[in-house]
């Protein structure tokens, strides 16, 4: 009996492992067309200033939509872009694109780009160093280096290419700024905060979600971090920010910057234009109130 209970328990497992690759492949297949087709969206998310609550930038994130206009979310696809070797063709595209839009944006909204771990390694670059594609960027586009903060997360800082600091570094000796992201989420070690010299650090939205459920110490936590990001000329992002008071505590902790649903939503790119228009003139009457709505 207990035998029979064991298999059927295996052919359900089973199933479901089926049922895993069955979806694997439709998503592979869509990201291999979408590829082909152009046909990625870039939503932009803004970011703003905690004080003045005025568009610093917006952070441009991928949508992959199936043959149906359903979203698939990037942390099932980019993880599947990275296995089958579609993520520096993806990520080709997405810094031309995301920089020859904000090319049109007003001088002072900068654009963050997410870096995959995988772009900064040649042999899956077609041979082309991460570098000469973003001078190929830059050139094509007529952006300045400065509005451009690339964001990168720790993953980055531990993989094997042995050079990583030295692409990092002429990235920023290109002009370009750069991102830690996720800060906090993984093993995060402190170290990288000295080895590599980061224009700014986003803290990591687990800590937004911590602090909605009141966890203790949670303010001395992120005071710690922006203390030591202050002592390092860091910016601090906070992400994830959904409510007013999770706003409130950020800020009385230290984060310049905030980003998430309570400010907006990512926004598709045909609403970006409208988005800048009224932080505008919303932060010319009311400063404080600037980000709510
Ligand atoms: P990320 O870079 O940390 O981006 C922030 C994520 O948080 C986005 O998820 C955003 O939609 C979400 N978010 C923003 N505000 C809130 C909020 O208030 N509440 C909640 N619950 N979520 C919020 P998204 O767009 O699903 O992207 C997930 C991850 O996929 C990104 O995390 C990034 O690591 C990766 N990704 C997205 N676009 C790209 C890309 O172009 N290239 C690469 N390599 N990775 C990308
Ligand atoms: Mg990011
Ligand atoms: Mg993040
Ligand atoms: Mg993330």
């Amino acid at each position: 009996h207990a035998k029979q209970q064991g298999r059927n328990r295996c052919e359900l497992f089973s199933a479901e492992l089926q049922q895993c690759r069955l979806e694997r492949r439709r998503i592979e297949k869509v990201l291999r067309q979408a590829l082909a087709n152009r046909s990625f969206e870039l939503h932009y998310q803004p970011v703003v200033d905690g004080v003045s609550g005025e568009i610093r930038s917006f952070e441009a994130l991928l949508r992959l939509k199936d043959g149906e206009g359903n979203l698939i979310s990037p942390s099932l696809f980019i993880p599947m872009a990275e296995d089958q070797k579609l993520i520096c063709a993806i990520g080709e595209q997405v810094l031309h694109e995301a920089m020859r839009f904000a090319a049109t944006w007003p001088e002072h909204v900068s654009v963050n780009i997410n870096l995959s771990p995988r772009q900064f390694a040649p042999q899956e670059n077609n041979g082309s160093p991460l570098l000469a594609i973003l001078e190929q960027a830059l050139r094509e586009t007529g952006i300045s280096p400065r509005r451009v903060v690339l964001e990168v997360t720790e993953n980055v800082l531990l993989s094997e290419s042995p050079d990583i600091m030295s692409q990092l570094e002429a990235i920023r000796a290109l002009g370009f700024r750069t991102a830690l992201d996720d800060f906090g989420s993984g093993y995060s070690s402190l170290s990288y905060l000295w080895k590599f010299k980061f224009d700014s650090l986003k803290i990591d939205q687990s800590f937004a979600k911590a602090f909605s459920s009141h966890s203790c110490n949670l303010g001395e936590i992120v005071r710690s971090i922006t203390t030591l990001a202050q002592s390092l000329q860091l910016d601090v992002v906070a992400e994830g920010v959904e409510t007013e008071e999770a706003a409130e505590f950020f800020c009385q902790n230290g984060c310049n910057a905030l980003q998430g649903y309570l400010i907006s939503r990512p926004l598709p790119a045909t609403d970006v234009a409208a988005f800048i228009l009224r932080n505008a003139e919303r932060a010319h009457d009311a400063p404080l109130l600037a980000f709510a709505g």
